[in-house]
């Protein structure tokens, strides 16, 4: 995560919230299964995502937050371009 105000329990503590508010597991930019267990660096490895991003306005609270992989994540950049709201 670039988020510097995110670390250690605090960010341990969402990962956690924010996975067992996840239906289906999947990872909102692309939409394939996200599975726990790989290497926080693997391109696969579970991360969560600010929805608007904190630069924008956005919040670490639960309802901004979503279920990707790392690998979409660093794809996705500084958050969702507005052409990108499809896929919430
Ligand atoms: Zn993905």
């Amino acid at each position: 995560m670039s988020n510097p105000r995110l670390s250690g329990r605090r960010l341990q503590a969402l990962r956690a919230q924010v996975w067992a508010r996840s239906p289906d597991k999947r990872c909102r930019l692309c939409g394939d299964p996200v599975q726990l267990g790989y290497h926080q660096n693997h391109a696969l490895a579970y991360q969560i995502a600010h929805h608007t991003p904190l630069a924008h306005g956005g919040t670490d609270d639960l309802t901004n937050l979503a279920v990707v992989h790392r690998i979409c994540n660093l794809r996705k950049g500084h958050g969702w371009r507005p052409t990108d709201s499809r896929i919430w």
